[in-house]
């Protein structure tokens, strides 16, 4: 028997914060079966109306910020700054959104080409329909939203299922949107545990869009498939920081510890790995210790608890891996996870099959491994099995680095900076995903490309008839040779 409702808990005192809706199945087909119909009206306000509707709620969510920024605060334990900054980048991801959709959707006019010079050729961007949602903790606005907003701007409705451990910024979220909506069932927020998610994958939502791990992402796909519901799938990563010889090394070793160790490591996009030159190593070992030294958790800390009581097994398990394989701890060690709050650790030397180097930890640790070159750096980076982001540091060769890594995106000289440039697609490849949200691509994402081509006129060489003449045969084939036979395209 399924519960009614579910507690949702403060991280750090274990205290119930509030109770939330547990959605039923039936419950998730009937919000999905209205946002089908509200998807009609919403697709009728057009680009412009749609753009008024979605920037009036970016008004809402900034009037608001101090609200939605302490239930953030209070569902997963980070700071305050940190949870401030989440909801300011998921605000301006939803105002590009909202504001590029029509130039990035609109109907275009195609080349038809010498033999179908007499078509006229478009195409243009249909939403899906209703987009199902599904959310993690980490990052309980910001992560969704890049879903969301782009799901809605491309004239879909939104069923959106938040985290079980961050039911409150969900429901929120779905307040605060219905104060702007010009009628009901735009975006819906259907609370509950994972039994939820997967009935929101078994509804007639026409695509999903999941954030969270690559167990559950593999179980998504599995039981989307059944119905060939597309789906996104941005999953975790286990993402590397190359420092070159030429790096500013006190800068990369700055922002590698803020990459590895703010909002207590559980970013999908955060440094887990660097791999260090060995002419630099010293040096930069000497800097990220000297700094690490400066940071803490705790409620007055640089960051907040593991959010996910279980995560902690697992971080343990990755540190004691790593000391096991020889690993040698530049910070920290293995007493460093102190529920509900882990102390940085930092390891040296780690064998490339510790657990520790080869799953994502979701902790604030990171390992240190020098290299020989830059060439071993980036086959290092790219031995493992996810692929989501990664940083370089080099004055010089920053660019040409980056372009040899098997990840979705590359910050050269900072860290996560392309998860704040809404312009630009997030996402990854391998274990770590497909699809893309953010910029063009995730506006893309959520519409299908539809075809209309129209005849203008017509010519004696048609083809389409089975009154097709031996001219048109011979124009046809001589009109090719005259095109292709030089193989020149
Ligand atoms: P999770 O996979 O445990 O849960 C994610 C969501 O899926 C939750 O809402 C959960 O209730 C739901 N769910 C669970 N089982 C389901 C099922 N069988 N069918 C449908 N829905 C189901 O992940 P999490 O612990 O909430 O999030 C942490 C993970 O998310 C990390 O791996 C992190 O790297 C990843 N993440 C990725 C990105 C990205 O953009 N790539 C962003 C943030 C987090």
């Amino acid at each position: 028997m399924s519960l009614a409702t579910f507690p949702s808990h403060n991280p750090v005192t274990s205290e119930v914060i509030a109770e939330y809706r547990n959605t039923s199945p039936q419950e998730v087909q009937d919000a999905v079966l209205r946002a089908k119909t509200a998807c009609i009206a919403w697709q009728g306000l057009g680009y412009k109306g749609r753009k008024k509707v979605l920037l009036a709620w970016c008004g809402q969510l900034t009037k608001r910020i101090d609200e939605i920024s302490q239930i953030v605060r209070a569902e997963t334990g980070k700071p305050i700054s940190d949870a401030t900054l989440e909801v300011t980048l998921a605000i301006g991801h939803l105002a590009w959104a909202a504001k590029n959709a029509e130039k990035v959707l609109s109907k275009q006019n195609r080349p038809s080409g010498l033999l179908m010079f007499n078509m006229s050729a478009t195409v243009s961007r249909k939403p899906m329909g209703v987009v199902g949602v599904i959310g993690p903790w980490n990052y309980p606005i910001f992560t969704p939203m890049g879903s969301i907003a782009y799901s809605l701007a491309a004239g879909n409705t939104v069923v959106f299922k938040p985290s079980e451990y961050t039911p409150g910024v969900g429901h929120w979220l779905g307040e605060s949107f219905s104060q702007v909506a010009p009628f009901a069932d735009i975006f819906a927020v259907v609370t509950g545990l994972p039994e939820t998610g997967v009935a929101l994958t078994e509804s007639s939502v026409d695509k999903v869009s999941f954030t969270g791990s690559t167990r559950t992402a593999k179980k998504v796909a599995a039981s989307c498939a059944t119905r060939m519901v597309p789906v996104v799938l941005e999953c975790g990563g286990k993402d590397p920081v190359i420092v070159a010889g030429d790096a500013d090394v006190d800068l990369a070793a700055e922002y590698a510890l803020w990459s590895s160790m703010s909002n207590a490591g559980q970013t999908c996009i955060g440094a887990e790995r660097v791999y260090v030159v060995n002419e630099v190593a010293d040096k930069f070992e000497a800097k990220i210790k000297e700094l690490a030294l400066q940071i803490h958790p705790g409620a007055d800390g640089n960051y907040g608890p593991a959010t996910m009581p279980s995560q902690l097994k697992v971080i343990q398990g990755h540190i004691d891996d790593a000391a096991s394989k020889g690993g040698r701890f530049l910070i920290g060690g293995t007493d460093s996870v102190k529920a509900p709050f882990v102390e940085p650790v930092i390891i040296l030397g780690v064998p490339e099959n510790s657990t520790a180097v080869t799953e994502e930890t979701f902790g604030p640790t990171l390992v240190i491994n020098r290299v020989a070159d830059i060439s071993e750096a980036i086959r290092l980076s790219n031995a493992t099995s996810y692929g989501l982001a990664a940083s370089v540091f080099s004055k010089r060769n920053g660019r040409k680095i980056a372009e040899q890594l098997q990840c979705g995106m590359v910050s050269v000289n900072s860290v996560i900076a392309f998860a704040a440039i809404a312009s630009v697609p997030f996402g990854g490849v391998k274990d770590s995903g497909y699809g893309r949200i953010h910029g063009p691509e995730g506006l893309l994402e959520f519409t299908y490309a539809h075809t209309v081509v129209k005849t203008l006129f017509r010519i004696p060489i048609d083809f389409t008839t089975f009154g097709r003449t031996k001219f048109a045969d011979k124009f046809i084939k001589g009109a090719i040779k005259t095109l292709h036979s030089k193989g020149l395209g």
